[in-house]
């Protein structure tokens, strides 16, 4: 179950909202009665409730909004349990002078913004002797390893036990706290209106994670990477595994770059099943991985981690994805898709062009690299074994192939290219890695000038639906995955006005 977040200034709206929330299937709404910009009534909130409700009302102290004294709030504490709440919630030092009465539910909770605490089965232990029917634990993750002690502890809770960790790395553990037995987890009404810091909107949490579908016997795969919070690879994995009726859930989970080995090593209690690797972790990780392919190890980079045979494996999907995507792109441009000997002009010298390089120099193409900071682009095109050319020359001589495999154009620089236009000769396939928006700014420009075009969408969806094999031995849903990919991207280009986004009264 999911209960959503509730908190409005004015009585209408928040009685507005939640009857909203009820039509569209909420099953539990917690009202945040410390938003209200007057004294809670809290009989007109309850009369006719359209779903059960936590009633909360938080301090300031404890990141609530509450105005009043301390006196006045357990006041209202106590109308909503007269008043027959089927929840009210009772932080640690409160929960002792507020007594059971009739029906209402008490969800004795915990909150810690700065840590979690490495005594969290003490603290479980102690609110356990409160009269709780819910225990609520939430802490700041400062490592991806609070939350595996997080789940660990809701797992061995005899009281039922609502434990997640908040902030950006909290994700893994909001999500998964129902595989281990939590009886439901927090939502907001929308991102715009989190309440807690990293809270997932009941959207993400309801469609996109699917957390009533979550159960102990739920596969569990991730992405790691620092930042992550941008990843599309949530939205296209979950939205496979969705598609197939697969029970396995996809999970972002940002991981620091000094602290690779240590948060996979405690990610192993939950069993991960698979990981895509990101930016910085693609080097790292071949020091976690037992076994990998030749082509990965030429490389020194790898996009995924899999398991065989009790093995962690890397490969690298990036450099084969950006191949058949280009490829294809010839076969539709009426060209034979043989790469060898064609003359492709890289841009670019990170993680991309150095998969693409290798893979297009393994197919036997003529490669040139050319990157905006002379140093690290020469010294890729000397790894790789090609020719390099300064970044003022890129545009100096033509070529078959042209790809782009730096961050320019990428969402929100989107009126940028990194090659002008009229470089271009209409014989050049152009292929642009970037996938944010689809339609780059170069794409758009090679289009106009008769070029053959590839967009990053391809690549992008050929090297997750190839993680999606290996991880659950199934075709991917291709079409599907892009579908659903573009439509995230378009949805990200509408502008949201203040009433659409819910933004507070
Ligand atoms: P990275 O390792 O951080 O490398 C970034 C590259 O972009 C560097 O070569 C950098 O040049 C260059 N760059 C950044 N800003 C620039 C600017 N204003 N002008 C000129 N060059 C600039 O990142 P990466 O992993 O290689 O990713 C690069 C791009 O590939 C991103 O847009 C990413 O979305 C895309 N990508 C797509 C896929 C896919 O599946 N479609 C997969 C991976 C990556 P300097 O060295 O001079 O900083």
């Amino acid at each position: 179950m999911i209960c959503i977040s509730l908190g409005r200034t004015r009585h209408s709206s928040m009685m507005e909202e939640h009857r909203a929330l009820a039509e569209k299937g909420a099953e539990l709404v917690e009202l945040r009665v410390d938003f209200m910009r007057k004294r809670p009534d809290i009989g007109r909130l309850l009369k006719d409730r359209p779903t059960p409700v936590v009633v909360t009302c938080r301090r300031k102290a404890d990141r609530g909004r509450w105005f009043g004294t301390e006196d006045q709030r357990l006041a209202i504490l106590r109308e909503a349990i007269i008043g027959g709440a089927e929840y009210v919630d009772l932080e640690v030092d409160v929960a002792g002078s507020i007594r059971r009465y009739g029906k209402t539910k008490r969800i004795v909770s915990y909150h810690n913004f700065d840590e979690t605490p490495l005594e969290l089965f003490d603290i479980y232990q102690r609110m356990a002797k409160l009269d709780p029917d819910v225990i609520k634990i939430v802490t700041m993750a400062n490592s991806p390893g609070d939350n595996v002690r997080m789940l660990e502890m809701v797992g061995a809770a005899d009281v039922p036990t609502v434990g997640f960790c908040m902030g950006e790395m909290g994700t893994i553990s909001r999500v998964l706290c129902g595989r281990y037995g939590s009886p439901f987890t927090y939502a907001s009404f929308s991102r715009e209106r989190e309440m807690a810091p990293g809270q997932l909107s009941w959207a993400e949490v309801r469609n996109l994670y699917r957390f009533d579908h979550i159960s102990e016997r739920t596969a569990v795969f991730a992405v790691i990477g620092d930042p992550i919070a941008q990843s599309k690879s949530p939205l296209i994995h979950n939205a496979a595994y969705r598609r197939l009726g697969l029970n396995a859930v996809y999970v972002p989970i940002r991981v620091p770059p000094d602290r690779l080995q240590e948060s996979l090593n405690e990610l192993e209690r939950l069993q991960v099943a698979g990981y895509s690797v990101t930016i910085p972790h693609k080097e790292g990780v071949l020091q976690y991985a037992e076994q990998m392919d030749e082509a990965t190890d030429l490389m020194g980079a790898a996009n995924t981690l899999f398991r065989r045979g009790g093995q962690w494996c890397a490969t690298n999907t990036d450099a084969p994805a950006a191949i058949s995507a280009i490829q294809e792109g010839l076969r539709k441009a009426g060209c034979i898709p043989d790469l060898a000997a064609r003359k492709v002009l890289i841009l670019g010298a990170g993680g991309a062009a150095r998969a693409v390089g290798h893979g297009l120099l393994q197919q036997g193409a003529v490669v040139t690299l050319t990157n905006r900071s002379r140093d690290r682009g020469k010294s890729l095109a000397g790894e790789l074994g090609c020719q390099f050319t300064s970044w003022e020359n890129r545009g100096s001589e033509t070529c078959d192939v042209l790809v782009n495999c730096t961050a320019v154009g990428m969402h929100p620089n989107v009126d940028e290219t990194p090659f002008e236009q009229h470089w271009l000769s209409d014989s050049t396939l152009v292929f642009d890695t970037v996938y944010n928006p689809e339609q780059t700014l170069l794409l758009k420009q090679a289009r106009n000038r008769g070029c053959a075009v590839v967009s990053g969408v391809e690549m992008f969806i050929r090297q997750a639906a190839l993680q999606f094999a290996l991880f659950t031995g199934y075709e991917a849903p291709v079409e599907y995955m892009a579908d659903t990919l573009r439509r995230s991207n378009a949805a990200a280009r509408t502008i949201v006005s203040p009433e659409q986004s819910g933004g507070e009264s």
